[in-house]
This record gives structure tokens, C-alpha cells and sequence, in this order.
């Protein structure tokens, strides 16, 4: 269903957190994302917050202050004073909308609820996140044609795009418990590989270690099982998007991947930023979905006018590296590519849709991988692997360094932003991870 715009898009509205105001910022009032966290270094309980400005509007401190009393009954306390999000997710689309209703009106300029809540801030520069919620199941997808048909020529030259592409949004299921929240650092992992023209594989540290850029989607009301999610229905069961790495062991990935899929070469970590920014905050930033013409339309259950309508998204995907050296020498972080999620293939309700149509439940605080998000444009490749066509070009750095794919120390940052004539350029913050050099054997 599309979603209609309301007073909490106002492109005029202000908020009386100054810095929310700056039109640089990630976090106008009229994004308003949810995260989870705490004075960083403490023991404090892991809390609910809003991004605001270069701020974080504490929501435990929030209610205290009375900001909520309309929204009050025991289910809706428990889940703003919880530890996750995931009881705040399964209060359903109704709810989480007057939620925001009353957090826009609470901070916008001149609000009477000013005074109570400028003791209920913390600067985010003061914070550590926790994982937003506790993700139950994880399943990535392959959303992205243009990446699935680069990534094929490399692992099957004579037949890089496989005839069901185009008929089933791709997935598998991944693993959750080794997602991490922006910060993560992780070992180099080791395993098998089959070196180039080698009869045996090898054992050690991976080689050709790769990000993948993707978009993360959190489930808010689940479905029971056997029920299916209709398109139509698909996007008031999800709860918000964030940014996703998907790091990915390619030399291991190549040799393990037939015939079931990925399996240790993707689930060592995944990296997700702390900001799940909603979809009725991303409302303004829709866009027509499209499918070509000579390409086969989807099945009935995959299709509708509210997706041709809106169905995709526009929101820029940039990813920078950042070298140890660049660290060292105070270099900021350099682009690697630039994207755009209105590429993809297959959408967020469709792959909803998908994922329950032969009756497989989803939870509250699941979580679905869009896929690495190439764009048409080679420099829109949304992974090392495709940048540098399967590693044999290197890419210069600004400083002299060269890369093919990632070496220990490296940092990879993402960010994404939307943004519109008219409108305020909201984000998604930033999912930085670093790749610590493999364990001893
Ligand atoms: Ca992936």
C-alpha cells in the first residue's frame, strides 16, 4: 500500500535540536531512525533511541517525562523500555506511525514538550550502539541484476545469469549470530580453497577477502506459519531498513559455493549500521518499479500497482575504504563506489512476499539481505570482486596504495542517503567494519 505523506514530512519543519537543522546531517526531524544504545564505555542498560542532529533522543528517558501518556498500555511500555527493538516492532504499523506522529510534534521548533526533553539527549559522539534488535532469522537475497550477471561471468563464464533469475527473487538463509553492529572487528577467517589450477585445496587464511554492499530490512509484525503475506500487505510487516555489509571470502566462496550456496565463505560476520530509518520515513523517496519489457513480468503474486506505482527506493549507497596507513597518516576514507537501490531487480515487498508464499513465518527483528547493490555502471559495483573484475585490476588509492581485495587493517565504511527536490536529505549513518589479520593456526 503506498504510503501517504503526512505533517512529519513537512520539508519545512525544524527541529529545536539545532544541529538537526544544518541540512548536512544525517538525522532532520523528519527522519526520526530508531537504534539501541548507551553512554559509551558504561554498563548502563541498553536503551531505545531516536537519531536527532548530532544527538540521540533517549526514549526510556522520554516516557519517564510523560512524552508517550496517549500511547500508554503495558505492551507499548514494555516495549519502549526494552533493551531491542523487536517489542516495538510487533506493535504493528499503526502504532509505530503514531509513535512518530508524536516524536515529530515533540521535536520540532516551538514544541511544548521542549523543556522536559533537553535533559533526555545524549550526543552521539557520547554513545555505543548495541545491535538494534535481536535478529531471529536472517536470509540474504540477490536483488541485484547487474551484480548477479558480473559475479556470474566470473564463477561461470559460459552461463553468468541462470534462467530462474528472473522468475525467483534469489535467497538463502544465512546465519545471525555472528551480525555485528558498526564497529565490528573481525579476524581474517581461514578455510578451505581450491587455488588456480591446483588438484587439491589448501587450508589458511582467505585471500580474497570482499564487502558487499546491501540493504538491510527488519521485519516488524511477523506472520504465523502457514499464512502468507500478500504484496499488498508485504510492507506493514516491515519495520525499517539500515545498511548492511555482507563480508565475503571469495577464494572460499568459489570453492564451497556448489551445489547449496554460500556457507562459511559469508557467515564468519556481517555488519550492520546502528539506524533503522522507517519506511514511512523513506515515503517521500519512492519511486516507480520497473521491469523491462523483453524481460519477463512477475508471477501475479509478485506483482501490483502499488509497486509499479512506488515500489522501489532511491537511496544512494557509497562505500569508502580506509587503509591502515590512511588511518596512521589521518587520511579520511576513499570512495570505492557509489549506487542507488532503485537498481534493484526485485524489491522490498516483493521479496516479503516471496520469502512467506509457501507459508514460512516471520518474526518480529528477522532480517532480510537485499544483495550486494550494483548499479548498470561499472563504477557501481557494490563489491571489490566486480571493481576489479575478479581481481585482475588493481584499484589506486589517492596515496599510493593498491588494492585487489581487502587487507588486515582495512577499514570498509558505507553510507546512505536519500534525498529529493524539496525535500531534506535524511540518512542512514554509517556501517564501518575492520578486518583484524587472521588468528594463529
Ligand atoms: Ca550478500
Amino acid at each position: 500500500m503506498t504510503m501517504p505523506l503526512n505533517e512529519t514530512h513537512d520539508a519545512k519543519m525544524l527541529s529545536w535540536v539545532r544541529s538537526a537543522n544544518d541540512g548536512k546531517t544525517d538525522f532532520p526531524v523528519q527522519n526520526l531512525p530508531y537504534g539501541v544504545f548507551r553512554r559509551a564505555g558504561s554498563n548502563e542498560q541498553l536503551r531505545l533511541g531516536i537519531a536527532i542532529g548530532d544527538q540521540i533522543l533517549d526514549l526510556n528517558k522520554a516516557h519517564a517525562q510523560g512524552v508517550f501518556a496517549h500511547l500508554r498500555n503495558a505492551q507499548f511500555d514494555k516495549a519502549i523500555l526494552g533493551d531491542s527493538l523487536n517489542g516495538l516492532m510487533d506493535l504493528g504499523p499503526t502504532t509505530w506511525s503514531t509513535l512518530r506522529l508524536t516524536l515529530s510534534r515533540a521535536l520540532r521548533e516551538d514544541a511544548a514538550q521542549q523543556a522536559a526533553l533537553q535533559n533526555c539527549l545524549l550526543e552521539q559522539s557520547a554513545a555505543e550502539y548495541s545491535m538494534p534488535a535481536r535478529i531471529g532469522d536472517y536470509t540474504d537475497f540477490y536483488t541485484s541484476i547487474h551484480h548477479a550477471t558480473a559475479v556470474g561471468k566470473l564463477f561461470r563464464p559460459d552461463n553468468p545469469l541462470l534462467p530462474n533469475y528472473k522468475w525467483v527473487p534469489i535467497g538463502y538463509h544465512g546465519r545471525s549470530s555472528s551480525i555485528g553492529v558498526s564497529g565490528q572487528q573481525f579476524h581474517r577467517p581461514v578455510g578451505q580453497t581450491m587455488p588456480p589450477a591446483a588438484t587439491e585445496p589448501v587450508f589458511g587464511p582467505a585471500k580474497r577477502m570482499d564487502y558487499e554492499m546491501e540493504i538491510g530490512i527488519f521485519i516488524g509484525q511477523g506472520n504465523a506459519l502457514g499464512d502468507r503475506i500478500s504484496i499488498q500487505e508485504a510492507e506493514q510487516h516491515v519495520f525499517g531498513l539500515c545498511l548492511l555489509n555482507d563480508w565475503s571470502a571469495r577464494d572460499m566462496q568459489a570453492w564451497e559455493y556448489q551445489p547449496l550456496g554460500p556457507f562459511l565463505a559469508k557467515n564468519f560476520a556481517s555488519t550492520i549500521s546502528p539506524w533503522v530509518v522507517t519506511l514511512e520515513a523513506l515515503a517521500p523517496y519512492r519511486k516507480a518499479w520497473t521491469r523491462d519489457a523483453t524481460d519477463p513480468q512477475p508471477l501475479a503474486y509478485l506483482e501490483s500497482t502499488d509497486l509499479r506505482d512506488s515500489g522501489a527506493f532511491d537511496i544512494e549507497l557509497e562505500v569508502l575504504l580506509q587503509t591502515e596507513k590512511m588511518r596512521t597518516d589521518n587520511v579520511p576514507p576513499q570512495r570505492l563506489s557509489l549506487s542507488n537501490f532503485r537498481h534493484s531487480y526485485w524489491t522490498v515487498s516483493q521479496l516479503v512476499t516471496h520469502h512467506t508464499v509457501n507459508g514460512c513465518n516471520l518474526r518480529a527483528g528477522d532480517f532480510l539481505g537485499s544483495g550486494t547493490q550494483s548499479g548498470p555502471l561499472p563504477e557501481e559495483a557494490g563489491s571489490l570482486l566486480e571493481l576489479t573484475e575478479g581481481g585482475k585490476k588493481p584499484i589506486n588509492l589517492a596515496n599510493g596504495e593498491q588494492r585487489v581485495f581487502i587487507a588486515d587493517g582495512d577499514s570498509i565504511i558505507m553510507r546512505g542517503w536519500a534525498q529529493k527536490n524539496g525535500m531534506p536529505r535524511i540518512g542512514f549513518g554509517e556501517v564501518l567494519g575492520t578486518l583484524l589479520p587472521a588468528r594463529a593456526m
